[in-house]
């Protein structure tokens, strides 16, 4: 048996294991089962890929989307692993010559969708073959309470009957209690050994922002802090999805729409751009994600708020998969509120579920709403104690809170004179003392609140609102046109009993920046060398047909610039040149680097 620190080393590169991945793969190539709940972009790949090579046989993977097949089996060749996958994409005489390696032994992964692997033809193939191990990667597929339950994942129990010698390994990144007992249930894992990995992602800097015009704060954004970066823009709706994709477009920024209401092979062909390009930003509907391998995604901007902190929490660990300093940016209003739970009360679901959503919704406003450290708030949020992360936009920027106990009250009383019917925008009018037809029409402007409130403007107010809505001291009807109403709460507060401290509102330019802190800072000569190499992948990704980060990770040509070698023994300390890399592309890299260095010489 190779030893797996070598395989690290020598077919991808790397100087050593991250966090739990030694012991996972030590224990799965011995012939244990493991469930293995690691964060987004923790390396679970590794974990099966690395037994796989240490273990007679083929290993077979399962995975849920053929796209994410088709990406890693990309990698995994470019490495020089024999891998291949199985789908209903794949040729016919492709198929079998795929068959007839794994029977002939000269295969050590194969990838396979569930649906395959349940059909009794596949069955009987694989009856066939020397199995090295069986990896189920995002196992949360089989439950109920995750967001992409596939029924197919909940047959897959059946292995554990079969092969009863094989080693099970279940992989995901959803790590809430109910999820994990499903997976153990339904896979059979009573025997396997639960690795569970912190879910804190210290390469992730997250910011939030008060919506006042989403559209032109996420061109700032981009601008300013990822300027031909890869990101992904996620939105409520399909047609924000098609609008913002176009404005970005119209302003020079290279963005891609992805929802469900795209044809199939539209939705194809932008996924593929967005993979294979370097700096495409994707702008998209929740539909899409799940599975994206694509480790240089530098941003996740949301400008429309998550319906979960799980939600928020999966879609921002997007970004960042390679370790390299990425931004999670979100942008909310109180409209966003507004209409989440107007989808979750208006929508089909069980009246306990509806409870259990509104519920999720609320944890998440009180994260966008937080004066703490986001990331200690998120993490708490799973379970998990930590310290203050020092580089979130509130520990950056630590909000001051001011003592608004005048203003609340004002606004309660003002709540309280319109009898609790009226939402935000109509009570804002009344304090800021506008006279607009639907005050007048209610004879609001003869009210003693009326024009009480003009210390503040506006985008003050709704702060304050959406302030108090996450303290749950006011709540928003819903069914009665969203109305603002008192909670018991109130009572002491408008008796002055009780003060309130807020945050003020937040400017948009001091909480800038935050992933700026820590950005590569280039010298003119590292920046020439830098797209030099970055031209030198796009060349080699088209000539090979893979994407760019098959060829080098963001994180190798960042170590080529910063070590620049010159010697066959330079690149070979370089992180992510594995032997087979070294093997094929360090001859054209010297001589592009000594070319450099003779330049900058
Ligand atoms: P996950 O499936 O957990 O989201 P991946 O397996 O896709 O994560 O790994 C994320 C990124 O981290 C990939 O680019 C991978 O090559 C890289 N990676 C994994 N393990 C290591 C390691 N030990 N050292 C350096 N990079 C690693
Ligand atoms: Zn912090």
């Amino acid at each position: 048996m190779q030893d797996a620190l070598s395989l690290l080393n020598n077919i991808f590169g790397y100087p050593e294991f991250r966090g739990q991945q030694g012991e996972i793969v030590d224990h799965v190539a011995q012939g244990g089962h493991a469930l293995v709940l690691m964060p987004t972009g923790g390396g679970k790949s590794l974990c099966f890929q690395i037994p796989a090579l240490m273990r007679p046989g083929v290993a077979i993977v399962v995975s849920p989307l053929i796209a994410l097949m088709q990406d890693q089996v990309a990698t995994l060749v470019e490495q020089g692993v024999a891998a291949a996958c199985l789908n209903s994409a794949t040729p016919l005489d492709e198929a079998r010559d795929i068959a007839r390696q794994a029977r002939a032994g000269s295969l050590d992964l194969l990838y396979v969708a569930p649906e395959r692997l349940l059909t009794p033809r596949f069955q009987e193939f694989v009856s066939q073959l020397n199995i090295s191990l069986f990896a189920i990667d995002e196992a949360h597929c089989v439950s109920h309470w995750g967001h992409d339950f596939r029924p197919e994942y909940q047959q897959l129990g059946f292995l554990a009957e079969r092969f009863p010698q094989v080693p099970r390994i279940a992989l995901t990144a959803t790590a809430d209690e109910q999820t994990r007992a499903d997976i153990i249930d339904y896979l059979k894992l009573q025997d396997a050994r639960v690795f569970l990995s912190s879910f804190d992602r210290p390469n992730l800097f997250y910011q939030v922002v008060e919506k006042h015009n989403a559209k032109k704060q996420l061109l700032d954004f981009i601008r300013n802090e990822y300027p031909g970066s890869a990101g992904i823009v996620y939105c409520l709706s399909r047609k924000r999805v098609e609008d913002t994709a176009q404005w970005l477009c119209d302003n020079g920024i290279h963005a891609l729409p992805y929802h469900a209401g795209l044809s199939h092979q539209q939705r194809e062909t932008n996924q593929r751009e967005f993979l294979r390009d370097e700096g495409v930003v994707m702008v998209a509907t929740v539909a899409f994600g799940m599975g994206i391998d694509k480790p240089d995604v530098r941003f996740v901007a949301h400008i429309d708020m998550p319906k979960s902190p799980e939600n928020f929490y999966q879609e921002s660990g997007r970004a960042g998969r390679d370790g390299l300093p990425a931004a999670s940016w979100l942008c909310y209003g109180l409209n966003d509120v507004v209409q989440l739970r107007q989808m979750i009360e208006g929508g089909e679901m069980a009246e306990l579920q509806k409870q259990v959503e509104l519920g999720k919704l609320e944890a998440m406003l009180a994260f966008c709403e937080a004066a703490s450290c986001r990331r200690q708030h998120i993490l708490a949020h799973f379970g998990e104690q930590s310290r203050p992360c020092g580089h979130c936009d509130n520990c950056l920027h630590p909000p001051i809170t001011f003592d608004a106990t005048v203003a609340v009250q004002k606004l309660l009383s003002c709540i309280y004179r319109v009898e609790q019917r009226f939402s935000a925008g109509h009570v804002i009018d009344v304090l800021l003392g506008r006279a607009n037809q639907s005050v007048g029409h209610y004879g609001h402007d003869k009210l003693s609140t009326f024009g009480i409130g003009r210390d503040y403007n506006q985008r003050v107010w709704r702060s304050i609102v959406r302030q108090l809505v996450a303290r749950k001291l006011l709540h928003v009807d819903i069914a009665r046109g969203q109305s603002l109403v008192l909670s018991d709460e109130c009572r002491s507060v408008l008796k002055g009993q009780e003060k309130v401290y807020l945050r003020p509102v937040a400017d948009d330019k001091a909480s800038r920046s935050t992933a700026g802190a820590d950005r590569w800072l280039r010298t003119e000569r590292e920046e020439r060398l830098w797209q030099a190499l970055r031209g030198w992948r796009r060349q080699m990704a088209d000539e090979h047909n893979v994407p760019a980060y098959a060829v080098f990770s963001d994180r190798t040509l960042r170590d080529l610039v910063e070590k620049h070698p010159t010697s066959r023994a330079g690149l070979a300390k370089v992180y992510g040149l594995g032997e087979l890399k070294l093997a094929r592309y360090g001859e054209a890299l010297l001589e592009l680097l000594n070319a450099a260095a003779a330049e900058a010489g």
